[in-house]
């Protein structure tokens, strides 16, 4: 039987992933700082640990065939706007270390999770922009110290599979949504603070946009992710593979889509200031379909709504 690590196993694409390997046969153990905020995990074997400290690192890896990298320090625009130098400490660390240790101890495939904040800040500078192929990556310009750590990250890969006997790859996601993520706090993204704004609102009340709502992203649900997550770690790619929808959406139209499935009458949207990321952003799945033959295939809409009825079960005690 395969063995697996998940880190940041409690978070919320690492709860979904451990259910998934699980139903596929899989012996998992989970590590995260925190115990699962919405109910135990279906690890096999599950603990909590700082994943900044080496020592921790090596007991994670030990007997271990294949490592999804998922934990960090981790948050929407509003807190990876303002939280850099703390962030890129911690994401280092538990990057360098987790790497480090799986590379030592026989891992035999290693998966990071990096992300769309890698793009460069110069080409999304426009709402409709061009979506983005994984080598527009250089020359390098990611707009927060995330972005950047995550570049890192992925150079990190590149020298230890050339040094170990061990394969990596790494998963470029783009905004990935769904029940069982932060919805409040700060560290929560567009969509689930949209869908709680909108279930705490009555009829004919405001919901508050950060900036003119004109900013484009698209939007990947869990399920899709996850998917990516597992078929990735299947493939022999070694490069970066954006895993994300290439539908591209406002802030606005997003916000829409939820008020209707709230089925709310006369909520209106107000602006306000507020951090907004880069201007547009999109995901080109042209190598994610050539090399993992498929692609998200969850609406928006469908996604939207299973999320916005989770976060209102949620908020509104139903
Ligand atoms: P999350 O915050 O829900 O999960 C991250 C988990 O890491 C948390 O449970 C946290 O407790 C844990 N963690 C943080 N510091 C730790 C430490 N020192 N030791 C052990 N565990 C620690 O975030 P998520 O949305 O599930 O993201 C998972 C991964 O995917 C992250 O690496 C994130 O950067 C990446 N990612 C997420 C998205 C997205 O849209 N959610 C997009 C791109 C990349």
């Amino acid at each position: 039987m395969t063995r697996v690590l998940v880190t940041g196993a409690a978070g919320f694409i690492g709860y979904h992933l451990v259910g998934r390997l699980k139903a596929h046969g899989y012996w998992v153990r989970g590590v995260d700082l925190k115990h699962p905020p919405f109910g135990p995990s279906p690890a096999d074997e599950f603990y909590r640990a700082d994943l900044r400290l080496p020592d921790a690192c090596v007991r994670a890896v030990r007997n271990v065939d294949e490592v999804y990298a998922l934990a960090a320090d981790m948050g929407g625009i509003g807190y990876i706007s303002r939280t850099h130098a703390a962030l890129f400490h911690s994401n280092a660390l538990i990057n360098l270390h987790t790497l480090d240790a799986a590379a030592r101890h026989g891992v035999r495939r290693y998966l990071l999770t990096s992300s769309a904040c890698i793009y460069p800040e110069y080409l999304q500078t426009d709402a409709r922009t061009s979506s983005l192929k994984e080598t527009d990556a250089y020359p390098a310009a990611p707009q927060d110290a995330y972005g950047w750590e995550k570049l890192m990250a992925e150079r990190a890969l590149q020298y230890y599979s050339g040094e170990y006997d061990m394969e990596t790859c790494a998963a470029r996601m783009h905004n990935i949504y769904g029940p069982y993520g932060t919805y409040k706090g700060g560290r929560e993204k567009a969509p689930a603070a949209i869908c709680r704004k909108v279930a705490l609102a009555s009829d004919g009340q405001d919901i508050e946009v950060w900036g003119d709502g004109l900013q484009t992203r698209s939007f990947c649900y869990i399920d899709d992710c996850v998917e990516g997550l597992y078929r990735l770690m299947r493939s022999r790619q070694s490069d970066p593979l954006n895993i994300g929808s290439d539908r591209l959406v406002t802030i606005n139209e997003l916000a829409d889509v939820i008020v209707r499935i709230s089925g709310k009458r006369n909520l209106t949207l107000r602006h306000v200031q507020g951090p907004q990321g880069v201007r547009g952003r999109n995901s080109d799945n042209t190598r994610m379909r050539a090399v993992l033959d498929w692609e998200p295939s969850t609406s928006l809409e469908d996604g939207l709504q299973r999320t916005y009825r989770w976060i209102d079960m949620m908020v509104n005690n139903r």
